[in-house]
């Protein structure tokens, strides 16, 4: 059974129960098992940009499910269009003003489309780590005055508790060895490239800033390094 393969580190979502012979959930099995690799379950996603390839993961070290959308061929190991993005519920899905995250989702996939080849890597890792209700609870802290980095200090967490560490096996699963890498962030391409994937560019991401997420957007640049090229 291939689940007991060395090379197998992270199981996908799809390969998870199926019973062998001695009665043993491939689950089971791989919870054991030194885990090496990444593989996802694949379906079509047509969406308002183009119709993608939608892989899902799940991450055992987190019990995290998070998606790539591909578009496009990589076998040619040409460099990769890319963006790491990590969720914001607010910003991707209820079309908050506090941050810039939904107008750079839809930036990405835009680029990606219209380039016709690339991926996005959807980071289930929510307010910049910390989780839901905790991000509920920073921006009460910012509704009081504290700027993100600050509220984050005063919950008692990182300024960025994201981990990008499964993201770079995500991406080298879809067979990407080189990247160009669409975020403001160089923390981001640092982590990338520890994890052995090749960043050959940094593509500069700019939507979504307004009066309402004014500060934040320069307290990420003050504070947290991003960039504003
Ligand atoms: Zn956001």
């Amino acid at each position: 059974m291939n689940s007991h393969s060395s090379e197998k580190k992270y199981r996908a979502i799809g390969q998870l129960p199926q019973a062998d012979a001695a009665g043993q959930s491939a689950a089971e099995a791989s919870a054991g098992s030194s885990p090496t690799t990444v593989s996802g379950i694949t379906c079509r996603l047509p969406t308002r940009y183009g119709e993608f390839a939608l892989h899902g993961y799940a991450d055992p070290a987190t019990g995290l499910e998070h998606v790539a959308l591909t578009l496009g061929d990589f076998s040619d190991g040409a460099p990769v269009l890319l963006r790491l993005h990590s969720e914001c519920l607010t910003g991707d899905t209820l079309f908050s003003l506090r941050c810039d995250c939904g107008p750079q989702l839809e930036a990405s996939l835009r680029a990606i489309a219209s380039e016709g080849r690339g991926a996005l890597v959807y980071l289930r890792q929510e307010g910049r780590g910390i989780g839901l209700i905790n991000k509920i609870r920073a921006y009460a802290l910012q509704d009081t005055g504290a700027d993100t980095v600050d509220a984050n200090r005063m919950l008692g967490f990182a300024d960025d508790a994201r981990d990008y560490r499964f993201a770079a096996h995500i991406v080298q699963s879809l067979g990407i060895r080189q990247a160009r890498l669409l975020t403001n962030n160089p923390l981001k391409v640092r982590a990338l490239e520890a994890q052995q994937v090749e960043v050959i560019e940094r593509i500069p991401l700019h939507a979504g800033a307004n009066p309402m997420n004014h500060r934040y957007l320069s307290t990420k640049a003050q504070r947290m390094g991003h960039l504003q090229d």
